[in-house]
């Protein structure tokens, strides 16, 4: 890589470690592939903005249990997921891609414990800095459960296999963001089916930070595409009633006593976990986010902690979870690594980019539709807010192109 007398001269590479290879993950790896390389960050808009003096040698070790980059879509995955090996912009002899499980991280001697997936073998992998982005473990069959893309092919059959099947109509349970995301794509999967959303609440997305004419557009919508909405009523038992065949009819009972007969359930309702137990208990709060500082440092406190990072879904920042601030918070790290990376050769000052407060900001696909808010443009939406936001393929090929991962990586 480093060639030219731009190249800063190191006994060996600076180690970063990057744990989770999605929206976030990906960004900070990029972001670091461009800077050592002494290129401007794809991600860096800045008009009078210049690319570093120097070329610095690196080595990223990019860990992921899946075998690829995919959406959070039981429905579209099996369209998006592409293998880590099948990505042009990451293959690059500065990255090491490792299909593992981080097991545990030892902040103080920069040590981190990995179950190599393949060979199924623990290793140690010793670094310079860590970047966190391991994202929230989510219940089946709200996000697909599967490692590798041919299990997923097979589980994304079934689901829709699931779908199909049921004669009795398909009911989600749970009205939040993602619960009413899937009950919309239920329709797009299958126009014909019987969609049921079941809430608890008077109003969907009643946990979310958003104004009342934003949920109840997301109602308005939802049962225009022919969704059924069933609101202020508790799901207190599901039971599997009869059996024809190889199908099950399920029961379901609400808090006012009223049955609903469901040929599949889809549970929407349980919590995300964030994905940290492999970091040290003080570095999480009480629900196991790390509570970054605006630098995506870790808290203060922690061994080493200026240099370890964390992004994406697991860090307390944003009010509402997004791939868009995912991928940003990957380049603000990054890019953070890369100025403590001169700072330690060079003996310069960092000059970080700091996160900004994030407002909440939502867009929402919804069948043929889409609904977004923005403090700025409040409540909107319409069928060209989907191509807008989400192109055809619920954002996939935005995200893509927007990391420019067809790019074949530059040395
Ligand atoms: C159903 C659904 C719909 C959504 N719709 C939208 C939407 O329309 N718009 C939007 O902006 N956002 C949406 N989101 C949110 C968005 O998907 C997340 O904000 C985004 O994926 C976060 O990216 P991330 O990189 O932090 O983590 P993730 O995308 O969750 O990725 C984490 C990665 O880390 C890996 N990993 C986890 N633990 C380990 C470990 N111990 N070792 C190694 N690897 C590990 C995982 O395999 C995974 O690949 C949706 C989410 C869901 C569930």
């Amino acid at each position: 890589m480093v060639s030219d007398d731009r190249a800063i001269s190191l006994s060996r590479p600076f180690r970063v470690l990057i744990v989770g290879g999605s929206y976030s993950g990906l960004s900070a790896a990029l972001t670091l592939l461009d800077l050592c390389n002494g290129r401007l960050a794809r991600f860096n808009y800045t008009a009078d903005a210049k690319p570093p003096n120097n070329q610095i040698p690196i080595h990223i070790t990019l860990v992921d249990e899946r075998d690829g980059f995919s959406l959070a879509s039981e429905s579209f995955a099996s369209k998006t997921w592409i293998q880590f090996a099948d990505i042009p912009a990451l293959q690059s002899s500065n990255i090491q891609l490792i299909r593992g499980s981080v097991n545990s991280v030892n902040p103080r001697e920069k040590i981190a414990h990995i179950l190599d997936l393949k060979s199924n073998h623990a290793r140690e992998e010793q670094y310079d800095f860590l970047i966190a982005g391991s994202g929230l473990r989510r219940a089946f069959p709200t996000v697909p459960q599967s490692l590798l893309k041919e299990q997923f092919l097979a589980e994304a059959k079934a689901h829709q296999r699931n779908i199909q099947n049921a004669r009795e109509g398909v009911v989600v349970v749970g009205g939040g963001a993602v619960g009413v995301e899937v009950a919309a794509e239920l329709k797009i999967l299958e126009p014909w089916q019987k969609v049921t959303l079941v809430h608890s609440r008077d109003q969907l997305l009643s946990a979310e930070p958003l104004p009342d004419d934003f949920k109840e557009r997301v109602c308005a919508v939802l049962r225009e595409v022919g969704v059924e909405i069933i609101l202020g009523q508790r799901v207190i038992a599901t039971t599997a009633s009869t059996t024809e065949g190889d199908r099950q009819i399920w029961q379901l009972t609400l808090a006012d006593q009223t049955r609903v007969k469901a040929g599949h359930v889809i549970n929407a309702v349980s919590k995300s976990v964030p994905t940290t137990s492999y970091l040290p208990q003080e570095a999480m709060d009480t629900e196991g986010y790390v509570p970054i500082r605006s630098s995506l440092q870790f808290p203060e406190g922690i061994p080493n902690a200026d240099h370890h990072f964390a992004v994406g879904d697991i860090a307390t920042w944003a009010a509402i979870k997004r791939c868009g601030g995912a991928m940003h918070m990957g380049y603000y790290a990054a890019n953070n690594v890369h100025q403590l990376i001169l700072s330690e050769s060079l003996n310069v000052k960092p000059d970080f980019l700091h996160l900004a407060d994030a407002p909440p900001v939502i867009g929402l696909a919804l069948g043929d539709n889409a609904v977004s808010y923005t403090s700025a443009d409040r409540t909107q939406h319409g069928k060209h807010l989907l191509e807008l936001m989400f192109g055809d393929d619920m954002g996939h090929s935005i995200c893509w192109n927007y990391m420019r991962l067809s790019e074949p990586c530059k040395a």
